[in-house]
């Protein structure tokens, strides 16, 4: 942009020697080194949509990996080598929360990225606030679905249970809060009958559902297990450790519908994070956006009905990152802004959004001549 000086410049000082004409622009620059610590689940993902969009804008990245699945991103970081990007660009350090916390209070760093749970995320973020760098923090979820008495039963039924049981409930949007319109019975049976049906067994075999990826993990799901039982939940499908006294080897948990609780049980506010779906019931359009609501996390959510106006509501009324309409995985797509309200975190990952994470914004004012 040109610009003469005397059109714009409020300088009222009469010895000020002023340009005749100020040339200026803006550029975006790369924030520099992204630090990014990243959870077990979807190690390949976790480790892409972070650092695809740092190096694209020319940052240089060091990623710590989750202990629980280190593996994938140090192969991502051979793969990177091999492809010829210069050492020292896609750094994977693997390591524990002591090694998560070192890198994200580390003074050479000018950004981070943290994928992971509430607790951590917080102090990840007081470390980072303390050299005065932003962070963008992804963090959990306790998803609603909510199924309208209209809806779709039959087109509803498997993408609710591929989002709830999928990779064992181990993933952050799914939807694991069952908002069930009163008149809706029959999709909670089905959906019972539907969990019952799934085949949980070792990645190998090819089931419907694997395991949970350690036996903290497991032994936490099946504490909330005992927490529904306490609160007066009733088991509609699963509950425990599968049937098959073979898998009990491994860390498997059935798939499990809880229903007949109120959004005041801790199991139906808090994430499992294990194949747990909880059901709360409602009457309206009214009483579901208010329950949707009434939850610290706002990362996803979903709607299932026919009625555009409700549709659209409930759309436009939930604080969540993401709104799915008869719809559901869509969200996840790398073209899409993915993040979320409340303590679900901040800032936006993938879509063009994400790049504005990695960059910082310059104004560049160029004065010619002399105007005095
Ligand atoms: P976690 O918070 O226990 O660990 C995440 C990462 O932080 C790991 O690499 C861990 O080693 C590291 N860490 C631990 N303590 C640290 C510290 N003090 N400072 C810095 N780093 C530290 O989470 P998890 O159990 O690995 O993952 C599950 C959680 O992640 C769930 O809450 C899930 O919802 C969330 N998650 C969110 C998203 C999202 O996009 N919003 C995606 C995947 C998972």
């Amino acid at each position: 942009m040109v610009v003469s000086c005397g059109d714009w410049c409020s300088c009222w000082l009469s010895s000020c020697s002023r340009p005749a004409v100020l040339i200026d622009y803006t550029v975006r620059e790369p924030i520099g080194v992204s630090g990014q610590i990243i959870p077990f689940n979807y190690p390949l993902q976790n480790t892409a949509r972070g650092s695809a969009p740092a190096l694209a804008a020319g940052c240089t990245v060091v990623l710590k990996p989750s202990p629980e699945a280190p593996l994938t991103p140090l192969e991502i970081g051979r793969i990177a080598l091999e492809c010829g990007l210069p050492p020292g660009v896609l750094n994977v350090v693997p390591g524990d929360g002591e090694t998560g916390a070192a890198l994200a209070g580390h003074p050479g760093i000018d950004q981070v990225t943290f994928t992971g749970s509430v607790a951590t995320g917080i102090k990840v973020a007081q470390a980072a606030a303390a050299n005065v760098v932003p962070s963008v923090v992804e963090l959990g979820g306790k998803s609603p679905v909510v199924v309208f008495a209209d809806a779709d039963f039959d087109l509803a039924l498997g993408a609710v249970a591929a989002s709830a049981f999928g990779n064992a409930g181990q993933t952050c949007s799914a939807g694991t809060r069952l908002l069930l319109q009163r008149g809706a019975e029959e999709f909670l049976d089905k959906l019972a009958a539907h969990a019952a049906s799934l085949r949980v067994g070792p990645g190998l075999t090819d089931p419907d559902v694997g395991p949970l990826v350690s036996a903290r993990q497991r032994d936490r799901v099946l504490g909330y297990l005992d927490l529904a039982r306490e609160e007066g939940a009733t088991v509609s499908a699963g509950g425990g450790e599968p049937a098959d006294l073979t898998l009990r080897r491994g860390y498997y948990v059935a798939p499990t519908v809880l229903s007949g609780l109120t959004n005041q049980d801790r199991v139906a506010r808090e994430e499992i994070f294990g194949p747990v779906v909880t059901v709360v019931e409602l009457d309206d359009v009214d009483e579901a956006l208010e329950i949707a609501n009434d939850s610290p996390y706002g990362l996803s959510s979903y709607v299932w009905t026919r009625d555009i106006d409700k549709a659209l509501r409930m759309a436009h009324g939930i604080r969540a990152g993401q709104v799915h309409v008869n719809a559901t995985g869509v969200g996840t797509g790398v073209e899409l802004p993915f993040g979320g309200y409340k303590h679900s975190g901040w800032g936006r990952e993938k879509g063009l959004e994400a790049l504005a994470s990695y960059t910082q914004v310059k104004n560049v004012c160029i004065g010619f001549g002399n105007s005095t």
